[in-house]
This record gives structure tokens, C-alpha cells and sequence, in this order.
């Protein structure tokens, strides 16, 4: 049956070698029941692992029904192991996890078989265990250990049963057990026993080797057996159904292991997920960042700006063909003040809006609540409602101010739903009349404004900055000035020079006093839209407190430089009609269109002036997500790092289980799936309750809801290929430490 021929194994240990077995023959036939005695250390366990081909051995032949396996490599091994021997070890090598059933039904499914229950039931009782059936390894002593290893030994057909010191760990009694049912079960095939104690297996031996110092120093042969055909016995594999059974079954075998495995990848899956997003929301971010245009905030490449000659104002029949025109898709009357950022202050948070007017919402279904009535109230368009819950089913006073006025209280009456804008902008609806003061406000704060008397010119421009004409605001209304009168501060035109009649290149300063109560002067309201022009006649000074409230009226302010007129005539100045509209085209394809259906209108196409925002601060979003790309990558690598080996601590103890698998002969393929299976199953789970966190996000904080709300399916299946695959690198790599060493030394090292 087997036959060594001056077989030698050498160890090498810390640069020096010893010599396990060495210039070993020795013949072995079936029905032989061969012990093994020597003293420690003289070779016996080394000669059985040889013969199992658990070990490799480096000198002499050894053959195999007539074979030669020096040539072998390890998957050859692993055939002949699988097909001749079955292993019993002093230490009992069962899965202590599983239940005396599912050992010894390990075997059978490893080699194929298909009537396993029967087999394993049968084999338990031969043994005596099969009331055991069911109890976990780790409850029983080592008698029954013991014997559980022989059942798994005996339940898969082989011609060679090895053991080594089977009986070391026993009490006397189970030991004499062990050799009567070794024999009795064991008729027909060949036996190889090492132990110390010769007598409890000297009723059922054959024959005797003795070793020493690795050498067979005595072969004494007690009677011949029948010479016996070897048994054909059918080889099958590991199926793939039952390669996922064990997968699953070792998955949650011991609940804290699968615990610490899943807690490990839900922190893979979490930290990668939210890299991924946060990385998203940059791209995103730098994409609708990427154009803008200097001068107008509410860059649009779809707007076009429409103005008509000077001091004609738009009126209604020009918004009517401005809808009919194709190509068209929204017409903004009110484009002024589009420009304008407004801010609403809400109770814990900020609400940027560009204003409208509450026609525009002609049509629009709110998403709640109602148009305006009063001046003081608004109607907000809001881009993704559920950042601001706290908008959407309160009606309380919220403070609306722009930036260059103070703060007006408005309440807000309803909310409409709309496109989210760039830069987190949203819009704010204003009744009609607040609307044209801040319309007013807006044209006053972009004119020019002229006094003149006797001569002498006040002018409000400060002269030219790259952003065009800069001024100062020094017109105010009040209630309390008369009609067609002016209240003018004491040293008015102090602080600015003011050119003399003639325009000489001179200037001088020219303050007004008391002296000039009485006289006429010609105001000229100039601005990119109308000139204006009218005449008042001073009718008071103020120059402090007291004659500010007597005069003007209102709160006064140490240092006002305002001249005051009367609020209708102020209105006559400023509160003008509209005199610039913009149209949004349904797409920028349709400009060139669109513009053919603008005759009359002279025309400003944002998309021609908009630029990259990188070109106008260097660089910009895109210099950092390209510095951001390599450090996300850079830290999803260190995270994967500590999960592997995080992992590779947790399934450490696993090494054992993996080199029983392996000494029961079990291909490296198919280890390796089992182990995948496993690592995929907790990574899936660790994905799916990362996944359904996205159904719960409102019971996380705002930023984990942005970042759960920002990622669409795309990117969870990027993200689950991501992590699946990191799954299964870290099971090869911890595979392949594995297979790194021979089935024993694997197993030594689980031992400890
Ligand atoms: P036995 O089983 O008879 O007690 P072994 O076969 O275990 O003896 O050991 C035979 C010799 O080989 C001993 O000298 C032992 O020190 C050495 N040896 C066994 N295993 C190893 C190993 N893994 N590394 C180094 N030396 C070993
Ligand atoms: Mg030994």
C-alpha cells in the first residue's frame, strides 16, 4: 500500500537543522495494524505527517499503490491526502464550535458525499457518541473527544488511518476503548498508531516499529494479515451549496466574533460612504460654482438682460410678448432688483434669497400655506424644503433684511417649491408694494444726484472704481418736509468737493448754511435708467437733535448728512416703474432663437460674460478637489489597512479551524470560498444597515441627512462595488497568509 525509501525530513530552526526522521524504509500493507513507539522527540509524529503528506519531506521516495510522490506538489498532497488518509491527532483537531454532529458531518460534505445523515448517525453510534449528537465539542472530556475524532476519522472512506498518541490525553479506560474500536472498525484497512504506552494496543496489534533519534530501530511483525485488495472509493468535492451552508454556518457559529467582524466593516462601510459623499458634494459644489458671472450675483447662462431706450419703461404688453416668445421660458419683470440678496433670519438658520414680485407666482401651486395680503408679508421658494422644517408649518415673524437696509419684519404666509440655485440661494416673494421701495431703494442707491444753486453743484459721485460709478446716498424722504421744500443739514457738501460753476479742474469746498433757507434748488436724478429732474426750495437747517425731530422727523443719528424731501416727491424721483427685465431661456441652444424674437430690445447674454470662477480666483474649487481626490484615496487606503488587520487579529483564531479544513483534506479553492462567503455576508449586512440609514434620516443630525441625501443610486452601487471588493481583498490576503505555510505549520500556530 505505502512504501518509504530512505525517506529524510530536515528542520531548519534559527540557522540550524535537525533532522526529524532520517534514512526511513519501511513497507506498509492494508489490514495492518501497525504501532508506533519510541521515546519523545525520536520522529514518530514527523514520520506521520510525512505519510499523510502533511509535511513535505526532502530526501529518499515515497511511494503510493506503486506511485512516486516526491515530484508531488501541494495540490497533489492534497488530492492524496484527501483519497488515502484520515488524520486522528493527540489534540483531537475537531472544530470546538460546531456540534459532534456537524464534525463529523464536516468530512463527509468535504468529500462529496450525498447520504450524510445516515453516514453520520451510523458512524456516531459505532462510536458510542450519538446521544451526543447535538452538544458543541467544546462541552465534552476528552474520551469523547476523542472518539468524535474517530468517527470523523472512519466516516469518509479511506484505506489509511493515522493517529498519533490518540490515547496521550486519556484516562486508561477511554484509552483501551479507543484501540478496541480502532480495530473493530477498522478491519480492512491499514493502521498507523504512535504512542508511548505500547499496552494499550498491544491486544490488537500487528505488528511493532520501534524509533530512535529518527531511525526505525526495531520492525517486529506478530502475524501476517491476508494480503486485501485496496477499496475503490469514490472521490466528490465540496459542493457550492454546501460551500455557502459552511460560509453561513461559520458567520454566526460564535455571536461575539460575528459581532466584532460586522462593528469592524459597518465602520469600513460608514467611513468610506462618508468620504464618498463628502468628496460628491465637492464635485458638486465646484461644478455649480464653476460659472459665474462679476458683476450680476444671480448668474444664470439661460439669462438674458433686456433693456429698452433710456427712461422707457417696461409695460405690460412687453411682458406679454416676451412670454409668447418661443424659446422663452420664464420672463422676470422686476430684474433690478433680481441681483439684490435679501436674508431672512429664521430661528436657527439664514435663508439667502434673491427678491420677486408675487406676480410671478401666477399659477404656481404653494406648497403650503397663501399669497400675500399686506405689505409686511412673504412667500418663500425654497429649493429643498426639509433643511428648513421649521419654515414650512410655522407662520411666525421672521426678520427680513437686505444687505444695505435695516432690518423690516415680514411674515412669512407661504412656501412654494423650486429649483435650488446655485450657491444655496433661494427666492423670496414680495407684495407688490414692497417691492417697488426696495425698487426705489435700489434706483436711488444707483443714481447720481445733483444739487445746484446759484451756481454752485453738489454731486454725490465719488468717481469711478473698477465696478463702475460709486456714490453716496445723501437723499432721504420724510413725512414731515412740505411738499416741493428741502431740509438741509448745516454744512452740507463739507466732506466732498464740489466743483465750481464752470468746471475748471478746480474744486473747492462749498458747505450750505442757514443763509441759503429760501433759495431754490434744481435737483437731477441721473441713473442708467431715466433722468429726473426737479426744483425745491430749501425750507430749514438742522443741525442737531432737537431741530432734526422739528424739522425732518424720526430717529436721529449724530453725523446725518441726508438732504430730506417730502415722501411723494421723493416717490416722484425714485419710485419708478421698470425699466429693465430679464428673460430665462428654456435652454442656452435657444439663445441665438430667441434673440431673433428680441427686435427692439437692446440685449445682454449672460452666457457670453460668465466665467470660471478658477479663473477669476486661481485655481478655486477645482485646485482643491484635485488636492482632495488623493487624500480621500490616501485615508480610505489607511481605514482599509486597519480594517485588515483588525480582521486579520479577529480571524486569527480562525487559523485553526482553516488547517483542520485543510488536514481533512480540503482543496485551498474552496477554503478560500468559504472564507469569502463568510467576509461578504458581514460586509453586505454592514452595507445594508448603512443603506437603510438613508429611509431614517431624519433621526440624524442635519449634516449626516445632507450627506445621506446627496448620494442617488449611482453612487451607492459605486460605493457597495467599492466595499466589496475591499471584502474580498482582505479575505485573499488573509488567505494567502494562510496558505503560506504547510497544513501542520498553519495548525501550530492556531494552536497557540
Ligand atoms: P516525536 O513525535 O517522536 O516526539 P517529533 O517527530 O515531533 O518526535 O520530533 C522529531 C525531531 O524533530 C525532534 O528532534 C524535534 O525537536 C524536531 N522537530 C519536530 N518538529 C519540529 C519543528 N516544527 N521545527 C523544528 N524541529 C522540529
Ligand atoms: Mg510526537
Amino acid at each position: 500500500m505505502i512504501s518509504l525509501r530512505n525517506v529524510s525530513k530536515y528542520y531548519y530552526k534559527n540557522g540550524m537543522i535537525s533532522s526529524g526522521i532520517s534514512k526511513v524504509s519501511l513497507d506498509f500493507r492494508l489490514g495492518e495494524f501497525v504501532v508506533i513507539t519510541g521515546e519523545s522527540g525520536s520522529g514518530k509524529s514527523t514520520l506521520l505527517n510525512v505519510i499523510s503528506g502533511l509535511d513535505s519531506y526532502e530526501e529518499g521516495e515515497m511511494y503510493i499503490n506503486g506511485e512516486e510522490t516526491s515530484h508531488y506538489l501541494a495540490t497533489d498532497f492534497e488530492k492524496y491526502r484527501k483519497k488515502y488518509i484520515a488524520n486522528i491527532f493527540q489534540t483531537f483537531n475537531l472544530v470546538s464550535s460546531y456540534t459532534v454532529y456537524q464534525n463529523v458531518e464536516l468530512i463527509l460534505l468535504i468529500n462529496g458525499y450525498r447520504d450524510v445523515h445516515e453516514r453520520v448517525n451510523n458512524i456516531l453510534r459505532q462510536v458510542g457518541m450519538l446521544e451526543y449528537a447535538k452538544t458543541k465539542v467544546s462541552k465534552l472530556s476528552g474520551g469523547q473527544k476523542q472518539r468524535v475524532a474517530i468517527a470523523r476519522a472512519l466516516a469518509k472512506d479511506t484505506d489509511i488511518i493515522v493517529a498519533d498518541e490518540p490515547t496521550a490525553n486519556l484516562d486508561s479506560e477511554s484509552a483501551g476503548a479507543i484501540g478496541r474500536i480502532l480495530r473493530e472498525i477498522a478491519k480492512d484497512k491499514l493502521v498507523i498508531v504512535v504512542t508511548h504506552s505500547f499496552d494499550q494496543f498491544a491486544p490488537y496489534a500487528t505488528r511493532r516499529v520501534k524509533m530512535h533519534d529518527g531511525r526505525i530501530v526495531e520492525d517486529v511483525l506478530f502475524y501476517n494479515t491476508p494480503m486485501l485488495e485496496p477499496g475503490d472509493y469514490r472521490q466528490g468535492n465540496l459542493s457550492f451549496g454546501n460551500q455557502i451552508r459552511l460560509g453561513i454556518r461559520n458567520t454566526f457559529n460564535i455571536p461575539y466574533k460575528f459581532l466584532l467582524l460586522f462593528m469592524v466593516f459597518l465602520f469600513l462601510a460608514a467611513s468610506t460612504m462618508g468620504l464618498y459623499s463628502a468628496y460628491i458634494r465637492m464635485d458638486q459644489a465646484a461644478e455649480e460654482q464653476d460659472k459665474m458671472n462679476e458683476v450680476f450675483a444671480n448668474a444664470s447662462d439661460k439669462r438674458i438682460i433686456l433693456t429698452k431706450d433710456h427712461g422707457v419703461e417696461f409695460t405690460d404688453q412687453d411682458y406679454e410678448r416676451l412670454r409668447a416668445t418661443p424659446g422663452i421660458g420664464t420672463v422676470v419683470p422686476n430684474d433690478i432688483i433680481l441681483d439684490k440678496q435679501c436674508y431672512l433670519t429664521l430661528e436657527t438658520d439664514e435663508l439667502y434669497c434673491f427678491p420677486h414680485g408675487v406676480s410671478e407666482l401666477e399659477g404656481v401651486k404653494l406648497h403650503s400655506g397663501r399669497l400675500p395680503e399686506k405689505e409686511d408679508e412673504v412667500v418663500v421658494g425654497i429649493g429643498d424644503l426639509s433643511y428648513y422644517s421649521d419654515l414650512v408649518d410655522q407662520n411666525g415673524q421672521f426678520r427680513l433684511s437686505d444687505m444695505t437696509t435695516s432690518g423690516k419684519k415680514v411674515t412669512v404666509v407661504g412656501v412654494v417649491k423650486k429649483q435650488r440655485h446655485k450657491y444655496d440661494m433661494e427666492d423670496i416673494y414680495l407684495n407688490d408694494d414692497y417691492l417697488q421701495t426696495i425698487r426705489a431703494q435700489e434706483y436711488a442707491s444707483r443714481s447720481s444726484v445733483s444739487l445746484e444753486s446759484n451756481g454752485i453743484i453738489w454731486n454725490n459721485d465719488l468717481g469711478e472704481d473698477e465696478y463702475g460709478l460709486e456714490s453716496m446716498s445723501f437723499m432721504e424722504p420724510s413725512k414731515k418736509v412740505p411738499k416741493g421744500k428741502m431740509v438741509v443739514p448745516e454744512g452740507f457738501g463739507e466732506n466732498f468737493q464740489i466743483p465750481t460753476t464752470e468746471y475748471t479742474g478746480e474744486s473747492e469746498e462749498m458747505p450750505m448754511d442757514r443763509s441759503f433757507v429760501g433759495k431754490g434748488v434744481d435737483v437731477t436724478v441721473e441713473n442708467p435708467f431715466f433722468t429726473e429732474k426737479t426744483a425745491f426750495q430749501v425750507s430749514d437747517v438742522y443741525n442737531d437733535k432737537k431741530s432734526f425731530e422739528k424739522t425732518v422727523g424720526g430717529k436721529y443719528d449724530e453725523g446725518l448728512t441726508a438732504v430730506y424731501i417730502n415722501q411723494d416727491d421723493y416717490n416722484g424721483l425714485f419710485r419708478k416703474g421698470n425699466y429693465q427685465c430679464s428673460v430665462y431661456v428654456e435652454s442656452t441652444d435657444k439663445i441665438e432663437e430667441v434673440l431673433k424674437g428680441l427686435k427692439g430690445y437692446k440685449t445682454f447674454v449672460m452666457a457670453e460674460t460668465m466665467s470660471s470662477e478658477s479663473e477669476i480666483y486661481g485655481g478655486g474649487m477645482e485646485g482643491i478637489l484635485s488636492l482632495l481626490l488623493p487624500i480621500i484615496i490616501a485615508v480610505i487606503f489607511v481605514i482599509f489597512c486597519i480594517s485588515y488587520i483588525v480582521i486579520g487579529l479577529i480571524l486569527r483564531s480562525r487559523n485553526a479551524y482553516f488547517s483542520i479544513l485543510r488536514i481533512l483534506g480540503l482543496q485551498k479553492r474552496r477554503i478560500e470560498n468559504i472564507l469569502n462567503i463568510e467576509i461578504l455576508l458581514i460586509a453586505n449586512l454592514a452595507f445594508a444597515v448603512v443603506t437603510a440609514c438613508k429611509a431614517f434620516t431624519r433621526v440624524f443630525p442635519a449634516t449626516v441627512q445632507k450627506m445621506l441625501d446627496i448620494m442617488g443610486v449611482k453612487d451607492y452601487i459605486i460605493l457597495y462595488i467599492l466595499i466589496m471588493i475591499m471584502a474580498l481583498l482582505i479575505s485573499h490576503l488573509f488567505a494567502r497568509k494562510l496558505f503560506k505555510k504547510t497544513a501542520i505549520g498553519t495548525f501550530r500556530e492556531g494552536e497557540v
